[in-house]
């Protein structure tokens, strides 16, 4: 069986050395799969997806334990702009639109970090106007005038322009509007089937995000309690009372379901 394109290993992470956020976090995401990262408010789903891009000492966090390997590279010992060269690339929650640029020069800022030829942007960003047809639309307008929506489309295809192997994406469906969360979603399952796009994505909108991905690790207070096949953790009932902040205990429900 080939390697895992990302492995987190019993990974614990705290900020500013004190305030413990992951206990030990595991997962893989293979290539061509879409993982989905589960867990209500403060379970510890943006830290480890920091940690993944090596991001948590820019706001006094840190990894004090556990490792985290993408692509065979330990991903503690690399630069942030260096893991977007290799193909690890992050869509970060909240968007983090240009909003004085176009949405076009959002999209164009993607392509920067990878010397590319002009042909090279020209076909990324008809690709991903292909994808989302509503920025090619709308690609003259100022993104600090645009729908959530947009700009959370424009996030992502800024991403897909420094053309990524693995996207990880930090809860995409915030504050959008269903038909727009399961359009994204769409858009994502088919980079992931037809251009073979490896994801990595945080949600709490567990519906959603289990109706497209392959595997999923639900968080709950920094600790990995459940993991396994998305459609079989779309038959547990108990998944729901993550989100509703009832709670399950950690241990009756630490079994891998697949
Ligand atoms: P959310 O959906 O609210 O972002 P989350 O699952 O992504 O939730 P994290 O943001 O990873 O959770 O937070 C995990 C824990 O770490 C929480 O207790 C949170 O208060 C704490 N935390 C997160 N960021 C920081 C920070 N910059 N400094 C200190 N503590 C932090």
């Amino acid at each position: 069986m080939t390697a895992p394109l990302l492995r987190i290993e019993a990974v614990e992470a705290s900020y500013q050395r004190s305030i413990v956020a992951l206990h030990g976090v595991s997962l893989e995401v293979r290539a061509g799969e879409i993982h989905a990262l589960l867990g209500a408010n403060g379970a510890g789903k943006s830290t480890t997806l920091k940690a993944v891009s090596n991001l948590l000492p820019a706001e006094r966090g840190q990894v004090t334990s556990g490792r985290i390997v993408f692509d065979g590279q330990d991903v503690g010992r690399a630069n942030p702009a260096d893991l977007v060269r290799r193909g690890l690339v992050q869509v970060l929650e909240g968007r983090h639109c240009f909003r004085t640029l176009t949405l076009e020069e959002n999209l164009l800022t993607g392509g920067l970090g990878r010397s590319a030829r002009r042909s090279e942007v020209a076909e990324d960003l008809a690709r991903v106007y292909e994808i989302f047809p509503r920025l090619k639309d709308k690609r003259r307008t100022l993104a600090g005038l645009s729908s959530g929506g947009e700009q959370q489309m424009a996030a992502i295809g800024r991403a897909l322009m420094s053309r990524p192997r693995l996207l990880v994406l930090d809860e995409p469906s915030m504050g959008l509007a269903p038909l727009v969360v399961r359009d994204i979603f769409e858009q994502l399952r088919r980079l992931n089937r037809e251009a073979g796009l490896s994801i990595l994505v945080a949600e709490q909108n567990s519906t959603v995000a289990l109706q497209y991905a392959d595997h999923a690790t639900v968080l709950d207070a920094g600790m990995a309690v459940l993991g396994g096949d998305a459609q079989a953790l779309r038959q547990r009932a108990d998944i729901q009372s993550f989100y509703f902040g009832e709670g399950v205990a950690a241990g009756a429900v630490s079994e891998a379901v697949a």
